[in-house]
């Protein structure tokens, strides 16, 4: 039954000449097809094969396609190619379509800053490999580990793919498929006698973004529960407490663009572990450690990231804000201040300076576990540093006052003016 078979390659877009023998039967059985499906094909214009994603192996279909109608049908879509007219049939009159992998680009549902490309292979309407695309500029080809096997998710027998009715006690794991319809009614049958009995407001809407996306997360939801009246809530687990934080001290909760900070020369990663939590970045502040950049961890916990930086800040946990206003309090003690920069930008600063002169260096050490003497090297060398840089990340923010603690680190670089040049400024 094994006739010819065109095997194509990426290189250059050419086909290989037509093979047969042994050596092909065990390509094609390696590649798991059915040997006794593999038609013969004795000519194919490089065309049609226009973006064949490496070696292909041939399978019957029902009738030869032109190559447009094997590109709009489902489940080949771009990557098909059919068989050029008039080209011969298979063995025994079995036609011929060639399934190709295709990659599709796309890009990462999960609520994350790193927004990260992505490609998948799709083969036989399946997807079969997902790789970062290193054409994002950003995350430059990987992935996150939690993203990695993404696939392994999407394909698991224990996904959820249809509604789900518990029938046993709460916890016991019993429940039964119901369809669609019957899911929809009965939640709307349940909403509509609550709201009759007790009021629209009772309905209590609760989510975060996970994987919904811009649209269902920010969208479709909230018109929803705002056409039925239901309470409104900020819906967030995290990112809310340090953005407000943020804007109220610089009016916006957008710091600096992430790949900037390769022009930075004091980093300051203040509660992150960036090289587990934010492994996109630790490219970036690698490449401006080889620059000549300082790398200082601020964070309770001796981090794998706290001991690949150049020095370690351990205050004791939930004290950060006492431990800013330090560092501002010995910035502004020893004129290291940007009296131009808060004369242009800043409200109230004469306040604040007097607000700051409680916090000495020996009060903070007492209250944070971080000597005097290193609370002065660090004010020292952040406001002193010809770009210095904050990363803020959401740990501190789940603590109590979380926001005082990003608002009160923000006036850092408003204090020292690092917010002039490429590479300064904070980021949260
Ligand atoms: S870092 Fe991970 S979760 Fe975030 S966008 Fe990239 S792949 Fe998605």
């Amino acid at each position: 039954m094994l006739g010819d078979i065109v095997l194509l390659r990426r290189l250059g877009w050419r086909a290989e000449p037509p093979r047969s023998g042994s050596g092909l039967r065990r390509q094609v059985q390696a590649s798991g097809a059915d040997t006794t499906a593999i038609g013969r094909i004795s000519s194919t214009s490089p065309e049609n094969l226009g973006r064949v994603g490496g070696a292909v192996l041939l399978r019957p279909r029902q009738g030869w396609e032109s190559p447009q109608r094997a590109e709009a049908r489902p489940g080949y879509g771009r990557g098909s190619v059919g068989a050029p007219s008039g080209a011969p049939q298979a063995h025994g009159g079995v036609p011929l379509v060639i399934p190709i992998p295709v990659s599709v680009r796309g890009a990462c549902p999960h609520d994350c800053p790193d927004t990260c490309a992505w490609q998948v292979t799709v083969e036989d309407g399946r997807a079969t490999k997902l790789a970062g695309d290193p054409e994002h500029p950003y995350s430059r080809g990987t992935l996150c580990a939690k993203v990695n096997r993404f696939l392994d998710r999407v394909y698991a027998d224990e996904r959820v793919l249809h509604p789900l009715r518990r029938v046993g006690p709460k916890g016991s794991g019993e429940f039964e498929r119901v369809s669609w319809a019957t899911a929809l009614e009965e939640i709307a049958a349940g909403l509509t006698e609550r709201i009759e009995r007790h009021g629209s407001q009772t309905v209590l809407p609760f989510s975060y973004m996970g994987t919904q996306g811009l649209l269902q997360g920010s969208g479709a939801g909230d018109r929803f529960f705002g056409r039925i009246g239901a309470t409104q809530l900020v819906r967030a687990v995290c990112a809310s407490t340090g953005s407000t934080g943020v804007s109220q001290a610089i009016g916006t909760n957008v710091g600096i663009m992430p790949e900037e900070i390769r022009h930075s020369r004091f980093i300051i990663l203040w509660g992150t572990n960036t090289i587990v939590t934010n492994v996109h970045l630790w490219p970036f502040i690698r490449e401006a450690q080889s620059a000549g950049a300082r790398v200082v961890v601020i964070d309770p916990a001796a981090t794998r990231t706290a001991r690949s930086a150049d020095w370690h800040v351990q205050p004791l946990p939930g004290t950060d804000t006492a431990l800013a206003m330090g560092l501002m309090h010995v910035i502004v003690r020893d004129g290291l201040q940007d009296d131009d920069y808060l004369e242009q930008h800043a409200n109230g600063f004469e306040d604040f300076a007097a607000r700051l002169e409680e916090f000495t260096p020996e009060r903070v050490a007492a209250t944070c576990g971080v000597p005097a003497d290193e609370i002065e090297r660090l004010a020292h060398a952040y406001a002193t540093s010809s770009a210095s840089c904050i990363r803020l990340l959401v740990g501190m923010e789940h603590r109590e006052s979380g926001a005082e603690t990003f608002r009160t680190i923000a006036y850092l670089p408003v204090v020292t003016g690092a917010w002039r040049n490429r590479g300064e400024g904070c980021s949260s």
